[in-house]
């Protein structure tokens, strides 16, 4: 194998896996395995890895949280790039995160935002570097915020705060961090099970909203290391440019407000009640993106497609938008999903696109 030979001690230093299971890593809970994935820790690892990935001709996979994909069943002749290492949140330039508020220092999980320790980084829940930072060190980002009108409230200067987080993290770390220190702004994301490498990938969603308002730039790896603006992410529905030029993302400059914990906490239980609605069971979500505005799952109801099935992939009678694997075979979510695009496009004419992303061979 290719990587047995490299000499490079950074690559031979990151930390990989042998016999990956896609079963373990992925929310459809199926799909076979690939000799080797690899778990950069660190910027320097995941760009040293995809560059020599990238020069040793050999097919290779980015999963993040792994839960919008579909991989096949077998022997996946590639290898796999898993971002969950990649889990640093920084504070590149910030404002006073709740300087008369007590709950900005969060003790209890080493993390430490005080009027006078408001810039840091955080990777695992611990503070890992912290410079100085006071409101005089607001600059261009948080002007490039204004200029280019991420979102419609009406943030001034000071509400602003600009976080830097690794394509790896977890919305539900850094909504938990969020909660802690007083952050709002991303409160609808609550409930998606998806690391900010895979959200912005996918422009991923909720309640209305798409992660694209609140990002400043994305910090990629292509060969080299490239910053996008917003505007060169060009973010559309289920879209971004990270899907047609193939790169790993490394990291992601989102803005936040600053906003009480209290009513954070609040936001993020609510969104979280609100999606307790959607069916449970191992699923990548919604499966197919929707038509011109109209909702997929309306249109494969209106096909009487709820509940139809193939071997262990069922159609929810919830959401019918949601294939729910009961079983261990990718090959059989597969034929449903082939099966519920073939069904629609008899009777409606319509072509549905999937939203779920395929890893390997599918016939
Ligand atoms: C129960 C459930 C509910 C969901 N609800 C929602 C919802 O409300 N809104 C919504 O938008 N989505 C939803 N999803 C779908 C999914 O969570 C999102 O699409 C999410 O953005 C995928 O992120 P991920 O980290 O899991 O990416 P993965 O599934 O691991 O990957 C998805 C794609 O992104 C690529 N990718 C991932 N990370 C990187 C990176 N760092 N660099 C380059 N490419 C990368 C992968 O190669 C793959 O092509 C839901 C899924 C489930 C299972």
């Amino acid at each position: 194998m290719a990587f047995e030979n490299f000499d490079n001690d950074l690559i031979s230093g990151i930390k990989s896996r042998k016999n990956f299971s896609f079963s373990a890593f992925t929310t459809y809970g199926c799909g076979g395995y690939a000799d080797r994935a690899f778990f950069p820790q660190t910027e320097a690892e995941a760009c040293a890895l995809y560059s020599h990935i990238l020069k040793s001709g050999k097919k290779f996979c980015i999963l993040g949280c792994g839960s919008d994909v579909l991989a096949q069943d077998g022997y996946y002749d590639g290898y796999v790039i898993c971002t969950c290492g990649m889990n640093r949140i920084s504070f590149p330039q910030c404002t006073e995160l709740n300087p008369s508020n007590e709950s900005a220092n969060v003790s209890d999980q080493n993390v430490f935002l005080s009027s006078k320790e408001s810039e840091g980084s955080i990777s695992d829940g611990k503070i890992i570097s912290k410079n100085s930072c006071a409101k005089k060190t607001r600059g261009n980002d948080t002007d490039n915020y204004r200029a280019s009108e991420l979102n419609k409230t009406d943030l001034n200067k000071s509400d602003c705060v600009i976080l830097e987080v690794g394509g790896g993290v977890r919305v539900s770390d850094l909504l938990n961090l969020c909660k802690k220190i007083g952050l709002g702004g991303l409160e609808f994301l609550a409930g998606i099970p998806a690391s900010f490498g895979g959200l912005v990938y996918m422009n991923g969603g909720a309640d209305g909203k798409s992660i694209s308002e609140n990002v400043l730039s994305v910090r990629i790896f292509d060969g080299e290391i490239k910053t996008l603006t917003r505007e060169e992410c060009n973010f559309t529905y289920k879209h971004s440019t990270m899907r047609d030029i193939k790169c790993l993302i490394l990291s992601v400059k989102l803005i936040v407000r600053r906003e009480n914990p209290l009513n954070v906490a609040q936001n993020i239980k609510n969104r979280l009640k609100e999606r307790g609605a959607l069916p449970s069971g191992r699923s990548c979500g919604c499966v197919f993106e929707n038509y011109c505005g109209v909702s997929a799952g309306k249109i494969i109801e209106s096909a009487d497609l709820k509940g139809a099935r193939i071997g262990g992939a069922v159609v929810s009678e919830k959401h019918a938008n949601f294939i729910i694997n009961r079983g261990t075979s990718s090959a059989d979510v597969y034929a449903l999903i082939r099966y519920v695009k073939e069904q629609v496009y008899k009777k409606f004419g319509i072509t549905l696109k999937e939203e779920v992303c395929y890893i390997g061979e599918f016939e």
